[in-house]
Formats: structure tokens, sequence, C-alpha cells
């Protein structure tokens, strides 16, 4: 243990509620896209029948792609729990509009790490690069003009428009820092970029990883012109109860492309029996708004937990968030696995046992992790991990109970 300042836990809380109040607002408004999508569609409890083979008239699965465009103000959307991940739709999503010859372009630089084996990054068999599609990134710069913090980054308009060639097919943007301690980006913050994008070639696909950003805002980013937005049901719009699955929506020729490589050029998206599903994915949305303003409120309270504690968080608790997660610099090993171990105790699942580190793969140091959640890898329940290297930072994600979080606060509190 060392020297830990000791703070009030409901003090701290009651400090937030300004803040809280905010997020109250954004899931009231987030709570009704999803009820008016709901009532427009006229769900009945039909639509949670399990069909079987080819699922062939499955009309619940045809609602909730209807109320997923809905939601999203989209021409359409594939909606299936056959995606096994967000990688995979992300995977699914690349190869369906990109031809050999095509150039891929990342605006926000290296894509998610899952990614790379998918872009040829690093060489793999299947890889876009085997199919002679060609990869380049744009490095997010260095900005604090909107912000206080020292990780505000911004798009750097000018190597973009220097880097769209007549090859560039497709530009992607992901919204939530993944492994790295950059700035999470807002919808709205994506609007003047693919202004520029679209000004000198309309026919580019802007397509963005949406993953943990949902219903963080009243926007999502085809609200500003992203082509097609991709996310994961076992993060923020599975509610925490959808079993596995993933979402593309976006143009309706781009689903079509999008469900000829799910299924098959001649299938296209009417088949795919539901296992049972549809009444995970239709309830875990409409609980989603609550899940992820609880576990926009967990995070912020850690962040400001440990800011007073004077350790460096981002983002700071008093600001804008485009996604679930907080990262905390925690400045050595010990208190990485600390803190792992704090997380991992006060958790549904596996309260009991102790996070090691392990080397995991596509990542170049050990990474320790906590998640003791229903569904294996859920992130929108309460989770972190870290990458053991400097400067140890924790990424922290969740907690579908805002008390589940608090709770782990008053621990972190006495170690800390
Ligand atoms: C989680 C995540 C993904 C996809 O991850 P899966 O574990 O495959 O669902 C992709 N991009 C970002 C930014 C993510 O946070």
């Amino acid at each position: 243990m060392q020297n830990s300042l000791k703070l009030n836990i409901d003090n701290i809380d009651e400090s937030l509620y300004k803040t809280y109040d905010t997020f109250n607002q954004i899931e009231e408004k987030n709570l009704i896209k999803v009820l008016k999508a709901f009532k427009k569609n006229k769900v009945s409890t039909n639509h949670f029948i399990e069909s079987t083979g080819y699922g062939y008239d499955d009309s619940g699965r045809d609602i909730i792609d209807k109320i997923y465009a809905n939601i999203f103000h989209t021409e359409d959307a594939l909606v299936r729990p056959h995606f096994i991940s967000g990688t995979h739709a992300l995977t699914i999503c690349l190869q369906a509009l990109l031809r050999p010859g095509d150039d891929l372009l990342s605006i926000t630089g290296m894509p998610y790490d899952t990614l790379a084996e998918t872009i040829g990054i690093i060489e793999k068999k299947g890889s876009l690069k085997e199919y002679n599609i060609s990869f380049n990134k744009v490095d997010l710069i260095h900005n604090n003009k909107l912000t206080t913090s020292e990780y505000y980054n911004d798009f750097d308009y000018e190597k973009i428009l220097q880097s769209i060639n007549s090859n560039t097919k497709l530009i992607l943007i992901q919204r939530s820092k993944g492994y790295t301690n950059r700035h999470s980006f807002l919808p709205q913050e994506l609007e003047e970029v693919i202004n520029i994008i679209k000004k000198k070639n309309k026919n580019i696909y802007i397509m963005v990883d949406n993953c943990y950003g949902e219903f963080t805002n009243i926007y999502e980013p085809s609200d500003f012109g992203a082509d097609v937005c991709v996310g994961s049901l076992i993060k923020n719009l599975g509610g925490g109860i959808c079993k596995s699955g993933a979402y593309i929506v976006g143009k309706k020729e781009i689903i079509e492309q999008c469900s000829y490589r799910l299924t098959s050029p001649s299938l296209g998206k009417e088949v795919g029996c539901n296992f049972n599903q549809n009444i995970n994915i239709l309830q875990g949305l409409s609980f989603a708004p609550q899940m992820v303003s609880n576990a926009i409120k967990g995070a912020t309270l850690i962040s400001k937990l440990f800011e007073e504690k004077k350790y460096k968080v981002f983002p700071l608790s008093n600001e804008k968030r485009g996604d679930i997660v907080s990262i905390i610099e925690l400045k050595n090993e010990d208190n990485l696995k600390l803190f792992c171990k704090i997380i991992q105790e006060n958790s549904f699942i596996d309260s009991f046992v102790s996070p090691e580190s392990w080397d995991m793969p596509g990542y170049n140091s050990k990474v320790i992790m906590a998640s003791g959640s229903f569904i294996q890898g859920s992130s929108l329940e309460l989770s972190c991990d870290a990458p053991i290297k400097e400067p140890f930072y924790v990424f922290v994600q969740g907690g579908l109970s805002y008390y589940q979080t608090k709770e782990v606060c008053k621990t972190l509190n006495e170690y800390f």
C-alpha cells in the first residue's frame, strides 16, 4: 500500500451531479429515439419467435434492421447475431466495399489493433493487402483549441486532402481512442472533415468504426454524413444482454454489399436464422440508453477520483465524452495489477480470481485485464485492460450499474 490520499466518495459523487445531469439528458433523448423507432415499426412478441434453417420470413430480423436504420437515420441496416464480434463486422464492411487496386485511407492514424491482419499491416493470408488493396494512414495532430486536455487531437486536414488519390475508395474513421491516449470524437466533430472529403470526391465511402461511441451523445456519425457505421453488440447497443453480434448501418447500396459478404451474393440479407437472439437484440437496444449512461457516469466518477488524487486522467471528468472509456496513467506495473485486482474483486462473475498479465496476440507487450462479465468479453460491463508498458495506462470501461462502479471507487480510494 502506498501513501494514499483518502477522499470521501459521496462528496466526489455529489460534486458530479451537474455533469450526471447532462448524461441523464442524453439518456432521455436516446431512450425516446429508441422508443419512437419501436413504435413506428410496430414491434410485437411475434418478432421474438425463433427461426431455423434459412430463416426465411423472419419478421423480427427485418424489423431489427429497420429499427437500427431509424435510430441512425440511415437507409438500411444489417444487424446480426452471426457477426462474431465488432472486428468481424468491420472486416466484412472493408471486404465488401474494397476491390483490387483500391486504396484504403485511415485518417485517425493506425486503426484498432485487431484490424492489422485484416488490412495486411501485419502480413496474414486473406488480408486486404493480399488482394492488392493498399493502405495509407494520416495521423491525428495535436490541437488543444477546444479543451484543456493535453491529449486533444484533431484531423490533419491538409495531409488528408494530399493523401486522397484517384484510387482512394474508402476512408476509415475510428471514433474511439482504442489503446491510445487520444481524444475520442463526438459525432459532430466529424462533420467538417467529412464535408471536406466529400467536396473533393463525393464517391469516396466514409466508414466509421463506432465501437464504444453509441448513445454517448444524442447524435451518431451517420447524422453528419458518414456513409456507414459499424459497432459491436457486446458493447453499447447490446445493452449488456446481447449474447453476440454486431451491426452495420448506412446507405442501402453499402448494406447490400455487406450482406453479400456476410452471406453470399445469391442470398444477401433475406436469410439467416436468428438463434433465438431477436428478443435480446431488441430488449438490449431498449436498455442501451440507460446502460450507456450508467457506464459513462461510472467512468466519470473514476476519472474524478484519480484526478483528485493527482493522477493524469483522460478525458477529464468535466470534458465531453465521445465514448465510455476512461484512461488513468498509473505510473507503474504494481499499480496496474492492484487496479485490475480491485475491479475483478468487485465483479459479479469471477470475483474470486486474480488477474495475471499475459502475452496477447497482436500486442508488443504483456497485457493485464479484469473482466467479471456475464457475457464473455463484454466491455459495456465493468472491465479494464492495461498493456504493461510506459506510461502504464489503464483503460476502464463500463459498469452496467453506476453503483457497482461507485463501490469499486471506495476500494480504489483505500489503496491509491
Ligand atoms: C472493441 C472495438 C473494436 C472491435 O472489437 P471486438 O472485440 O472485435 O468486438 C473495434 N474498434 C474499436 C475502437 C473498439 O473499441
